[in-house]
């Protein structure tokens, strides 16, 4: 039903530097409540995409040309990265881009600069963002640049979290972890979506992993949906295997 449709990309052109078309008419949607894949190789438009829901496209010299992209039915385009925020919509980008040389702890609490709850409900949720990562309890006072690359992705989604968002937008967490630290951040991640009601919607080359934890996919190739289905049927689909499943 597109009653409980939380996110709703309709077939969306992106032109980086006026010239390069680099997303040829992408729709895709989210429903509340799940973890959407947007798989594909490298360069098939996958950041782009989560670039253009967050509207980030801007700094990068790019622009939605085509298309609409609604939040509840909201038209989101011309809203802020900060606006949207606020109406629960977070992006956690891909390298992490944890702040050197803050401490983790500090790192998180630079995530709820938006909120106008107060501090007790600000300490709540770091209190919360403890519980699932333990790994950043123990870190919360080390330089996040002394830290693992595991903790650092752990710190740039906690750091998402401590924004109480609805929606998170995850680019490619996978990237540069051992399989064993993806495992663990997946798992989180699903933790997340099941006890917490986290919409995500995630961009991974990391397909294998990616459809074991997502409920629904969605494959780009050269900025447009080649394939899309559940999960379950996209990992099972032998074009999906033959093509995608090697890639990691
Ligand atoms: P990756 O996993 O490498 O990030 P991706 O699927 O996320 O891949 P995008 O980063 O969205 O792909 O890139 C899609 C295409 O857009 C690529 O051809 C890329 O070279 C191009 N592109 C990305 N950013 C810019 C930019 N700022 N200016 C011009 N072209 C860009």
């Amino acid at each position: 039903t597109t009653a409980n449709i939380l996110l709703n990309v309709n077939s969306i052109e992106v032109i980086y530097n006026h010239v390069i078309l680099v997303l040829k008419g992408v729709s895709l949607s989210v429903p509340q409540g799940s973890i959407v894949a947007l798989l594909g190789g490298n360069g098939a438009g996958k950041t782009t995409t989560l670039r253009a829901v967050s509207n980030l496209l801007h700094g990068e010299r790019g622009a939605v040309t085509k298309g609409s992209i609604e939040c509840r039915g909201e038209r989101i385009e011309a809203l802020t990265p900060a606006d949207l925020v606020k109406r629960g919509v977070v992006q956690v980008m891909e390298g992490r881009h944890c702040f050197g040389h803050l401490t983790i702890e500090e790192n998180l609490m630079t995530g709820s600069y938006t909120r106008t709850d107060g501090k007790a409900a600000v300490a709540q949720t770091l209190e919360k963002v403890y519980n699932y990562f333990p790994r950043l309890k123990t870190r919360r006072t080390s330089q996040a640049a002394y830290t693992s690359g595991g903790e650092q992705q752990m710190c740039a989604i906690g750091r998402a979290l401590m924004a109480n968002p609805t929606m998170v937008l995850l680019d490619e967490p996978s990237m540069g972890l051992a399989p064993q630290i993806v495992d663990e951040v997946f798992g989180i991640v699903k933790d997340l979506n099941q006890r917490e009601k986290v919409t995500f919607l995630l961009a991974e080359q990391n397909t294998n992993m990616a459809l074991r934890y997502a409920d629904f996919g969605y494959i780009l190739e050269n900025g447009r949906v080649v394939m899309e289905g559940a999960a379950a049927e996209l990992a099972n689909n032998e074009d999906v295997k033959e093509f995608y499943l090697g890639i990691s």
